[in-house]
């Protein structure tokens, strides 16, 4: 594969040698080279930005696409949790499957090659994360997929039996992560324990919904962290929303940051979800719901952002698309734009346990050719017009033709 006249975030462009095994072997001037081999593919990107692929570190994929069939009239959390345990038996593993590859699909259309999604599961019933499996399977080579065993005590019907959910849905496959969702939880840190536990004992990564609240009295971050470093456990933690931690006095955020960074627990925003869900109590200056990104970054942590619920009724809105999540990073979360796609990028592979990408010679060619002339721009138009590139071989082509009219003499304009 040898891609012609790609413009860097750098703001040059340049030609791109990918060799056989999907890594890129040369980035030189343009016309500078040819390709190796008269067979080779050349794609053109002239127009285009070439970017490192996104991940996302956060979907529920087995909830994707529910919103006009699961209604939430209360639009807050537990309306969510309502409308969603009255539609959840309804669904049979066929149709979670279909629109979990619906949602994928979005995503690796969107620049996404990775992706963790939270699967809901209980005692007795694993039909979720089966039918995520076979989605998993649908899209290997072009989209890595992580499954996050998602339940609570309450829903298992006790810790015991908590614990044996987590035992029995790590056993399913090698690519399932320990979940948890202790803030919904009575013993918030009984179920962190748990989780722990049999993150631990099953050699897995650790991915909890660590709290959605604007209650300073739901942090349980710190629990967490420091039950992470007395514990020693190494197989990677991460803790999602944090929503608490960023109501806090900047002291106390910067101390529980530097905490976590100890620990090496890392942090997932999800500023779609939390912006529609927190704060609708308050009707005079509604906080925005996110954790404290600042205090986080300045401190060293991992922090990755994802897209969260997509068209479910924990969040009506979504297009699967991480320049959608960089762009309220930015908005909302007043990072810079860098910053931003930096945390769908490396920081998001950071928080799923894998390595950064980067576009130099020897790296894994997972990419995104966007319309754009710089990161700004693209982040900004979102265009939908992209190439998305998995291990070197493209894995998502979108092409959007458009005509403006502006005079009435009929003389068309196109781009
Ligand atoms: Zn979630």
């Amino acid at each position: 594969m040898f891609l012609r006249n790609a413009r860097l975030a750098q703001g040059h462009n340049v030609d791109i040698a990918i060799g056989a095994d999907g890594r890129i072997t040369d980035i030189g001037p343009v016309h500078s080279g040819a390709p190796a081999g008269p067979h080779d593919l050349i794609e053109d990107l002239t127009g285009y930005l070439l970017l490192s692929s996104a991940a996302e570190p956060h979907a529920h994929l087995d909830k994707a696409l529910t919103a006009d069939l699961a209604p939430n009239t209360q639009g807050d959390l537990l309306g969510a949790i309502d409308a969603w345990i009255g539609f959840a038996p309804t669904q049979s593993r066929d149709q979670i499957a279909v629109r979990a590859l619906r949602a994928a699909e979005e995503l690796l259309a969107n620049g996404v090659t990775a992706v963790r999604t939270h699967v809901n599961v209980r005692t007795g019933q694993f039909d979720a994360i089966e039918a995520l499996l076979t989605v998993r399977d649908q899209l290997h080579g072009a989209l890595d997929m992580q499954l996050v065993a998602l339940t609570t005590m309450q829903l298992c019907g006790g810790p015991e039996m908590y614990r044996r959910v987590l035992q029995q849905s790590a056993a399913l496959d090698s690519c399932v992560v320990i979940g948890g969702c202790p803030h919904l939880d009575d013993d918030a840190q009984q179920a962190t324990d748990i989780s722990l536990d049999v993150a631990g004992e099953t050699n897995r990564p650790l991915d909890l919904h660590t709290d959605e609240s604007l209650n300073p009295d739901a942090l349980h971050l710190p629990y967490l962290a420091e039950r992470v470093i007395h514990l020693g456990y190494r197989h990677g933690a991460t803790a999602s929303h944090c929503v608490s931690l960023g109501v806090l006095d900047p002291v106390q955020q910067r101390d529980i940051s530097e905490l976590v960074a100890g620990a090496g627990v890392a942090v997932v925003t999800l500023p779609q979800t939390n912006l529609f869900l927190q704060g609708r109590a308050h009707r005079q200056s509604t906080p925005r719901g996110l954790t404290a990104l600042r205090s986080l970054l300045d401190a060293g942590v991992t922090l990755g952002a994802g897209a969260d619920n997509v068209r479910d009724p924990f969040n009506l809105m979504g297009r699967s698309d991480p320049m959608e999540t960089a762009a309220l990073l930015v908005m909302a979360g007043h990072l810079s734009v860098a910053e931003a796609y930096g945390a769908v990028t490396d920081g998001a592979r950071g928080a799923m346990g894998l390595p950064p990408v980067t576009i130099a010679v020897g790296q894994r060619a997972d990419l995104l050719a966007i319309c754009g002339q710089s990161l700004n721009d693209a982040v900004a138009r979102a265009d939908s017009s992209r190439i998305v590139f998995s291990a070197g071989r493209i894995v998502a082509r979108t092409v959007v033709k458009r005509s403006t009219y502006p005079t009435s003499n009929h003389t068309h304009r196109q781009d």
